[in-house]
């Protein structure tokens, strides 16, 4: 019930784009039921459908009628939603609400939900939230209606920036559906509060709340819930600077849009997935995805979209080295001083125009334009490390009440901690404003520099240069942690080595750089092919460390059979006179913490020896460390 239009009020706010959600409450009148899909996937349809069932109903309509015709309006209040047109959507959910007088029928709280969700001015939205919580008093407290009203509470509470309340009330639904086994309103609460916290900069948090949403949407294969919680997974990924793991998840919410037919969400997938390349330097890349972005933005006229894509367009002309026309394009993003943007994208656009200028050697410009970026990054910075604490704080006390505080006690402070570090970072920077144009310029450029040279070089001592995959050094250590925090909470954890079978014999005949290929081929498939929990690391040569978390073997040995489908499928290149190209196959030997090992190097050795048995039996084999296969001794797969 993350509503269309309060909802992508608060989308936008967090960088989100606008979405919409299926229903919380539990309506069962048919015609509601039918055409509630039908809003979030095609709102000009649901309308006009939504209309003509209304114009074709005779004038005297039974008592059993009017429910339909509330439905209808429920549904046209939904589609206005969509569109943003709040003054219809409370006219057509008053309309129906004038027909339902029992305050506790879903189908009348779901049309009060829309009553109250079409305000935007704080003062508004407060007479509605009174509303509300009135109608609370009548529901069984932790039902679903009261969840669902509960939680748009929250999402109202968010909008007028009362994101302490907004958190508390959040927390509490989440909860609540939880222990009563509330499926679809947990995934409601935990998809908003995701939000919610994302808006505050508690990414970890948000990212946690997010999973459990994307479980939830997969299991009941909700495609448009899926495609909108995969991108703020991307969001909230790329937020954190995992640039890699935000575009694979950008990328899967791309193709779940793409099946939809929802090129909007299309276009904000390319938007983003643009910024993380131009995150990684990727910039030939991030070009042709903005490119791909623009048209679609431009058609859909939403403002503030299509001066993000042009801004990111400005960034990678500055590093391709294009000051001249990066300044031109910043001129008309920032042409009203970024009223109408985003107010994050605002600052970043100021430093870029600053970095272009002072590359033309326009200190002065360029010194307005640093002075501009310091002010919007002061304020925001302040702005935002408030309300990280304060949802902190409150988050606290909740979970406090629940008796679950000493990790969250640990975050407070840490949380204490990191902004008496901004704060120094601040007052530094500051002090460099009154120490004129030349020292920021350059203050800024080595910041910034130095920054991109550290992450560079960060990479490269964790990755292989060939497939792009953890080394064997960033695996172990990416292992140790994943096994460590599975041995404390009890849950399995299972590796497996993997090594490809006569992968001489590749290279004898079709040559290194078809091996090579095959490699950097396997890495590239695979990563769309797991987890991200999960971990694939280069172990050496032609053999690869994986690491499931939180899988029993059966579900290891599905995503191994995954991964030698994918392997089979690649194509070794060779010119086209051969005909009897090898296959690409592997072995593998897995192992789990279920069978005793408890340490890396046992588990590994375990795998290791089974892996040798797996070559034994003929390649193309998997097998299982011996510890567990009694009655289970071989899985051939092929
Ligand atoms: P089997 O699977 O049965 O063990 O036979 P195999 O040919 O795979 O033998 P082994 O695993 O011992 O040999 C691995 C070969 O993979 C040796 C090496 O030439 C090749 N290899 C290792 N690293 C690379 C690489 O980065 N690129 C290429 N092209 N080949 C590599
Ligand atoms: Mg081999
Ligand atoms: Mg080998």
């Amino acid at each position: 019930m993350l509503r269309g239009g309060a909802a992508a009020v608060l989308l936008c706010a967090t960088g989100f784009g606008a979405t919409a959600r299926a229903s919380c409450f539990d309506v069962r009148v048919p015609a509601f039921v039918e055409l509630r899909p039908l809003v979030a996937q095609n709102p000009t349809r649901a309308l006009s459908e939504a209309n003509a069932r209304l114009a074709a109903l005779p004038n005297d309509a039974a008592e059993h009628d009017l429910r339909t015709v509330a439905a209808l309006h429920a549904i046209q209040a939904g589609a206005y939603e969509e569109f943003t047109l709040t003054d219809r959507q409370r006219a057509a959910a008053l309309a129906g609400l004038a027909l339902l007088h029992d305050p506790t029928d879903p189908l009348r709280l779901e049309l009060l939900a829309a009553y109250a969700n079409s305000f935007t001015s704080p003062a508004a939205i407060a007479r509605a939230l009174d509303q509300i919580k009135q109608a609370r008093t009548l529901l069984r407290p932790g039902s679903r209606s009261d969840v669902c009203l509960e939680i748009t509470q929250g999402l109202m509470n968010t909008l007028r920036d009362r994101s302490g309340l907004a958190i508390r009330e959040l927390t509490q639904a989440y909860m609540q559906s939880e222990a009563a086994e509330l499926s679809g309103a947990h995934d409601q609460a935990s998809g908003i509060l995701a939000l919610a916290l994302r808006s505050m900069g508690d990414d970890r948090e948000a990212l946690t709340f997010n999973r459990q949403a994307i479980q939830w949407d997969q299991a009941h294969q909700a495609s448009e819930d899926l495609s909108q919680d995969i991108y703020a997974r991307g969001e909230i990924l790329r937020a954190m600077g995992s640039f890699d793991s935000a575009i694979a998840a950008l990328r899967q919410a791309r193709a779940v849009s793409a099946s939809i037919g929802d090129h909007q969400g299309v276009a904000y997938s390319d938007l983003r997935i643009c910024e993380a390349e131009i995150g990684l330097q990727r910039y030939a890349a991030a070009r042709r995805d903005c490119e791909r972005a623009a048209p679609v933005l431009t058609a859909g006229k939403v403002v503030s979209m299509i001066k993000e894509t042009n801004a990111q367009l400005a960034k990678i002309d500055l590093a391709e080295g294009h000051p001249g026309s990066a300044v031109r394009i910043l001129d008309q993003v920032l042409d009203k001083h970024g009223a109408d943007m985003l107010a994050a994208s605002v600052a970043p656009a100021y430093l870029a125009r600053a970095e272009a200028n002072a590359a033309l050697k326009r200190y002065s410009a360029a010194y307005r334009d640093l002075t501009s970026y310091l002010q919007l990054y002061r304020r925001q910075n302040r702005a935002s490390r408030a309300r990280l604490r304060e949802a902190l704080e409150v988050r606290f006390q909740v979970k406090q009440a629940f008796e679950r505080n000493a990790v969250l006690r640990r975050k407070l402070q840490a949380a204490a901690h990191q902004a008496t570090r901004q704060k120094q970072l601040l007052h530094w920077m500051e002090a460099a404003g009154v120490a004129g144009v030349l020292v920021i310029a350059l203050l800024s450029y080595i910041v910034v520099a130095d920054r991109r040279h550290r992450r560079q070089l960060v990479r490269l001592a964790r990755h292989d240069p060939l497939t792009g995959m953890p080394n064997r050094g960033h695996t172990v250590h990416l292992a140790t942690a994943a096994l460590t925090s599975a041995l404390e909470r009890s849950h399995p954890l299972t590796v497996a080595l993997i090594d490809f079978d006569y992968f001489k014999a590749i290279n004898d005949q079709c040559g290194h750089a078809a091996g090579d290929h095959v490699l950097r081929e396997f890495a590239r498939l695979s990563r769309g092919a797991l987890r991200t929990s999960d971990i694939l690391g280069r172990w050496g040569g032609e053999e690869f460390l994986l690491v499931l978390p939180e899988a029993t073997l059966d579900a290891a040995l599905a995503t191994i059979e995954r991964l030698r489908l994918l392997a089979l499928g690649i194509q070794i290149p060779f010119p086209s006179q051969r005909i009897d190209l090898p296959r690409v196959t592997f072995s593998a030997g897995l192992a789990t913490t279920a069978d005793g090992p408890r340490t890396l190097d046992e588990l590994v050795a375990s795998a290791d020896a089974a892996l040798y048995e797996a070559k034994d039996a003929g390649r193309d084999v998997v097998r299982i460390s011996r510890a567990r296969n009694q009655n289970d001794p071989e899985k051939r797969l092929a």
